[in-house]
């Protein structure tokens, strides 16, 4: 029976697709230790550069309320929020994040992955239909896999293609809703929210935002894109995530409070499983009001992320995109993977993206910029990187 299985990993490897895990040495702000090497790391999430910094972890330590959280519940709750697990830190956390907003309800969830996988099951039937765009995040797509809705994509960010199938479906179905990313994980690019409000208002339909890569990095207060681009009364379930821009682990859905309780009744990645240890949530909760002030690190991100796309296209570099995510298409796997190590070896930590966590044909470097490094760190990356698909290019028969 192992045969099957050996077969399959010699074949992922053979088409330069095996994924492996990689345990960190050290970790020095975006800079991390691996196979030896110090590497600027460029393909993390931690866009705010929170998770290594290490003035904001003490001030967090040292106004907590000593000994509290700890004595009361250890560091885990050891049962689910329906249960007793919950804890009045979770219901903090919700009111601040609700009231932030400027939501009628907000309620957390485990993970982002937990939120998506959650969200999409019990509110929508088979009576309905669910509209995605195509590059929406696997977690979205599973959601809706576990769903007994009908559901269909849309061509990434077509919004006309989005209007011709709500044309055609609307009357058919009960209910519609309308799911997007506001930032695309793997492309860099944005949804144009306007345009999506407009759309679900025609039709009456329902919008699904996931923010997970836009929470802490746009709008004033850095509540995430629906904020920038004015929207945010507008979107009728909001996922956020805390796994990035803000350094921790854990997600938040902001809604109407009667679709709040539906899901506490309702959703199984909710009810099924232990709730978050009491110091995440803590943290969670500091660190989203530490954050509604970063408009420094907000800003200096961006100049980063319009320098590295600027030198990328003067070295004849294809990329896309507006955001901290700058992609770099390559296309081919193989090359991705060479290119990849190559990289490494000059001292940036870059991971290839292949399928299928891309479109076939489409494997890449996601150069994923944080607020923590400098202009100086940045400044050769694309000089590099085109030097090396100059040679390699030569070289590999592809
Ligand atoms: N939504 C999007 C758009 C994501 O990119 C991800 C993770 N990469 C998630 C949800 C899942 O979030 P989490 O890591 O908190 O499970």
């Amino acid at each position: 029976m192992n045969d099957y299985y050996t077969d399959s990993l010699l074949q992922l490897a053979a088409n330069g697709r095996l994924r492996t895990l990689k345990p960190l040495v050290g970790r020095n702000g975006c800079r991390i230790v691996l196979k030896g090497r110090e590497m600027l790391n460029l393909t993390s999430n931690d866009y705010l550069g929170l998770a290594g910094d290490k003035r904001i972890h003490q001030k967090f330590y040292s106004g907590m309320n000593e000994g509290n959280i700890l004595d009361n519940f250890g560091l885990g709750v050891a049962s689910s929020r329906l249960l007793t697990g919950d804890s009045a830190t979770a219901h903090t956390l919700e009111e601040t994040l609700r009231t932030t907003y400027g939501k009628e309800a907000c309620l957390l969830f485990n993970s982002g992955y937990h939120a998506n996988i959650g969200i999409l099951p019990p509110l929508f039937g088979k009576k309905d239909l669910i509209l995605s765009d195509k590059l929406n995040h696997a977690s979205i797509m599973d959601g809706m896999r576990l769903c007994q809705a009908q559901h269909k994509r849309y061509r990434h960010c077509d919004y006309g293609h989005l209007a011709g199938l709500l044309e055609k479906y609307r009357k058919t179905f009960d209910r519609v809703v309308i799911v997007s990313e506001s930032v695309f994980s793997m492309d860099g690019d944005v949804a144009d929210l306007a345009e999506l409000v407009t759309l679900k208002e025609r039709f009456d339909c329902l919008l699904y935002l996931d923010e997970a890569h836009a929470i802490g990095l746009y709008g004033p207060l850095g509540l995430g894109m629906a904020e920038e681009q004015g929207q945010l009364q507008h979107i009728d379930l909001l996922v956020g995530t805390f796994g990035k821009a803000l350094a921790s682990v854990g997600a938040f859905l902001l809604c109407s409070a009667t679709l709040r309780e539906y899901l506490i009744n309702h959703s199984r990645s909710l009810i099924f499983t232990t709730a978050l240890p009491p110091i995440v949530l803590f943290w969670n909760h500091f660190i989203f009001k530490e954050m509604l002030s970063y408009g420094e690190r907000r800003s200096g991100l961006k100049i980063l992320a319009t320098t590295l796309r600027q030198k990328l296209r003067d070295n004849n570099i294809h990329t896309a995109g507006s955001t901290n995510i700058v992609p770099v298409i390559l296309g081919n796997d193989t090359l991705a993977v060479v290119l990849a190590e190559a990289m490494q070896e000059m001292g940036y930590l870059i991971f290839p993206v292949r399928p299928p966590t891309v479109p076939e044909g489409t494997s890449r470097f996601r150069l994923s910029l944080t607020a923590d490094m400098l202009e100086v760190d940045i400044a050769s990356i694309a000089s590099d990187l085109a030097g090396l698909m100059q040679r390699f290019k030569k070289d590999l028969p592809i």
